[in-house]
């Protein structure tokens, strides 16, 4: 599904390449809940961000898909932002819009669905994530695990494939965490999405994923189911 071949990343800084990912080669599954672990500036961020192609690699091929997605112009780019939805730690909703709005953006900027299905499908989303009852509201008026769940809503909107999420829950209480998580591996089993996590908190690990990638000064030190990672003696 998400194939990484001899991947690399480097970024410019003053004129030099630093790298942030050396080269890297792992195949992430269709379907399964696939974690990444590991300090701040291992690069996990870079990793999760080159499936979208927010970020370039450097060198090196990453397939989604059987795709090679790695020279995708403008339009195969946005094709690509449909099937890779993502959300991130700050939630990062409009904030002149409304739940509803926010949810109906990316299938306004797609371009290819009519008004109805807009709508419909907002209201589809609001009542799976449980935010029926706050279509009007701004993000301002709503709890962080509630801007979570807008952030999850909006993500699902265009019927996405791969789910990516980085650090979803690190700015939420344990409780709103929770349930944050169980809605994720709700989607993940109902809809069949493949979920992509970053996370530095090991209880999402051994809540929801499959398998895990350890990650260290840009490197995959270890990947492995989450038991054969964390739980061997
Ligand atoms: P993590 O998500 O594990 O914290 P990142 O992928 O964000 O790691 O960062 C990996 C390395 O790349 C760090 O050294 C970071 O400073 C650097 N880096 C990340 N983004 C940029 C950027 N846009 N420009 C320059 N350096 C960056
Ligand atoms: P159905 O065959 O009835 O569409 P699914 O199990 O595929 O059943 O989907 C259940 C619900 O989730 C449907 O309402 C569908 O519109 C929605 N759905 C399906 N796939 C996705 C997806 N990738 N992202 C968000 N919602 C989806």
């Amino acid at each position: 599904m998400i194939e990484f071949d001899q991947v690399q990343k480097s970024y410019q800084v003053g004129g030099r390449a630093i790298p942030a990912l050396h080269a890297t080669s792992m195949t992430i599954q269709a379907g399964e809940v696939f974690g990444i672990v590991g300090h701040s500036g291992a690069g996990k961020s870079t990793l999760v961000r080159l499936i979208n192609l927010l970020e370039r690699p450097s060198d090196g091929r990453i397939r989604v898909d059987g795709e090679n997605i790695t020279d995708y112009g403008a339009d195969e780019l946005r094709a690509l932002r449909r099937k890779v939805g993502m959300i991130f730690q700050h939630f990062n909703l409009l904030s002149s819009k409304t739940v509803a709005d926010n949810i109906a953006f990316p299938m306004k900027l797609a371009g290819n669905y009519s008004r109805a299905e807009i709508t419909s499908r907002v209201a589809e989303l609001l009542a799976r994530v449980g935010l029926g009852d706050h279509a009007d509201k701004y993000p301002s008026q709503l709890s962080g695990g509630q801007k979570q769940r807008v952030g999850i809503a909006r993500a699902l909107a265009c019927r996405p494939a791969i789910l990516l999420c980085d650090e979803a829950t690190s700015a939420l209480d344990p409780q709103t965490t929770q349930s944050v998580l169980k809605l994720l591996a709700d989607i993940n089993r109902e809809l069949g999405l493949t979920i992509v996590l970053i996370t530095h908190e090991m209880d999402v690990v051994r809540r929801v994923c499959d398998r895990v990638a350890v990650m260290d000064a840009g490197r995959v030190v270890e990947m492995g189911s989450v038991s054969d990672v964390f739980l061997h003696p």
